[in-house]
């Protein structure tokens, strides 16, 4: 999963993939994007990005193999929605 972000400082876009590689910083401006908390951001979104690929490629199996049911999209990726959402709505830096 190539999980994508915009920069609260310079308004740029990144991918994850990108701040793994510099300990949490912007690729653009290298301003860190949560300088208390590195470890546990870049563990975090580490973490997002492999169980995004692992849930990716577990209902892309379960859609191969047309199963008698259909997933209801909201209990899959509701509450994935309101966690992006408050992100969105939180205030950056301080
Ligand atoms: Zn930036």
């Amino acid at each position: 999963m190539k999980i994508k972000g915009t920069c609260r400082h310079c308004g740029r876009e990144f991918l994850v993939e990108q701040t793994l590689q510099n300990g949490g910083k912007c690729p653009w401006d290298g301003k860190p994007f949560q300088a208390d908390y590195a470890v546990v951001l870049v563990d975090s979104l580490r973490d997002a990005e492999a169980a995004g690929n692992t849930l990716e490629n577990a209902l892309e199996k379960i859609a191969d193999i047309k199963p008698e049911f259909v997933l209801d999209p909201e209990s899959v990726i509701g509450q994935i929605r309101e966690y992006l959402e408050r992100l969105e709505r939180a205030h950056g830096g301080s």
